[in-house]
């Protein structure tokens, strides 16, 4: 246990702790009066540093502390914490593996130490190691924690079955609804399958999501990619619009399936009219784009995303309506200015944005590849989305 804290404190320091390897023979001696009163001054003023968060003096103090008096459980923690939170996670494996190295160690405290070192495995990225000290306090007053993360930890590894059991057993507990994350591990699934060429067990998996959350669009979204795989455009189609009864406001992301199935299926004019009528009910640049992609009348063209433009008054709106405007020599060259400019304008404006942390993505995301939030992103682009307000 001694050799174990040496090697955590001769590993090279980056904030001036060499000072402490002379200490170091204090471990070695049993401890009297006046080191027990050291370690209390020290972890104090550990305390102190902490608190006008000075971590660098903080960690001096604790590190005294602990040296003058090992036996002390909680300045193991506050020391491991330390470390972890400044991303040193091999030292604070080192303080809380130093803990759990004791026989004497009470059942809570171990515990304790048990949840602190999966931390610092997680946050090291060592996931297989957190993954297994998680799992042993799944039976503990840790549990719904441990369970927590198991279920990040699974989400990482995309080991989509294992997460599905996690997240029942959090909604055994009492967690609220997992539904829609549940949904989605089941997709994930089918996304697998899809690509083993395995039809029938995607089919399945797909029927699951739908059971754990009936309103989902994603589900509907998988069954189309598969249908049309198989060569069935027109049941893909069906379970397209399926989807967009579902949530209409999901028909924006969608649209450019929907518009293509349309034309492969030789529906144009049931197309066009489809799409018509979600633009009028749940406006989106998206189906707008898809409606001018279905249109075969220039004219038409112009008028319906002049149309938009009125109505919405978006960057996004007026660089349709200028690329659809009539092409003549005179206004040829104001056209590209304007497409240019608009372009410009409209570069950090046409992505979609994760509602939870922010995080922007070119194509619609049902996973926030930075929060890992599941649904967080609106289907709307952001400048559409800042507009309207939502
Ligand atoms: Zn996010």
């Amino acid at each position: 246990m001694e050799f174990e804290l040496w090697w955590l404190l001769a590993l090279p320091a980056t904030f001036g702790l060499g000072w402490l390897a002379s200490r170091l023979d204090l471990l070695q001696l049993r401890h009297d009066g006046k080191h027990r009163r050291d370690a209390s001054l020290a972890y104090f003023r550990g305390l102190n540093f902490l608190l006008s968060e000075q971590q660098d003096k903080a960690i001096d103090a604790f590190i005294e502390a602990v040296t003058a008096d090992p036996d002390t459980v909680d300045l193991h923690f506050a020391l491991g914490n330390l470390f972890r939170r400044r991303g040193e996670y091999e030292r604070a494996v080192r303080v809380h593996q130093n803990l759990l190295s004791r026989a004497d160690l009470p059942a809570a405290e171990r515990q304790r130490a048990q949840i602190a070192l999966a931390q610092d495995f997680f946050k090291a990225g060592l996931l297989d190691r957190a993954e297994a000290v998680y799992t042993a306090l799944t039976g503990t007053a840790y549990q719904s924690e441990a369970l927590a993360a198991l279920l990040q930890i699974h989400e990482r590894t995309r080991e989509w079955n294992s997460a599905i059991d996690i997240a029942q057993r959090l909604e055994r507990l009492g967690g609220g609804s997992w539904g829609r994350q549940i949904a989605h591990y089941w997709c994930e699934i089918a996304l697998r399958q899809r690509r083993d060429a395995d039809y029938s067990a995607a089919q399945d998996s797909l029927d699951r999501a739908g059971a754990a959350d009936p309103q989902a669009v994603r589900p509907w979204q998988l069954r189309a990619v598969i249908a049309e795989q198989q060569g069935d455009s027109a049941q893909a189609l069906a379970h397209l619009r399926r989807a967009a009864t579902l949530r209409p406001e999901f028909a924006s992301v969608l649209a450019a399936d929907v518009a293509r199935l349309f034309r492969d299926t030789q529906q144009h004019q049931a197309g066009l009219e489809w799409l018509r009528t979600q633009l009028q009910e749940s406006p989106a640049i998206e189906l707008l784009d898809a409606l001018l992609s279905l249109e075969p009348d220039a004219e038409q063209r112009r008028r319906v995303s002049l149309q938009y433009l009125q109505a919405h008054g978006s960057l996004l709106a007026a660089r349709r309506a200028v690329e659809q405007a009539q092409a003549s020599p005179d206004n040829e060259t104001l056209r590209g200015a304007l497409e240019q400019a608009l372009d410009r304008a409209l570069a950090n404006r046409q992505r979609y944005r994760c509602a939870a942390c922010g995080f922007e993505a070119r194509s619609y995301a049902w996973h926030c590849p930075a929060c890992m939030g599941w649904d967080t992103y609106p289907p709307r682009r952001s400048e559409e989305l800042s507009l309207t307000g939502a």
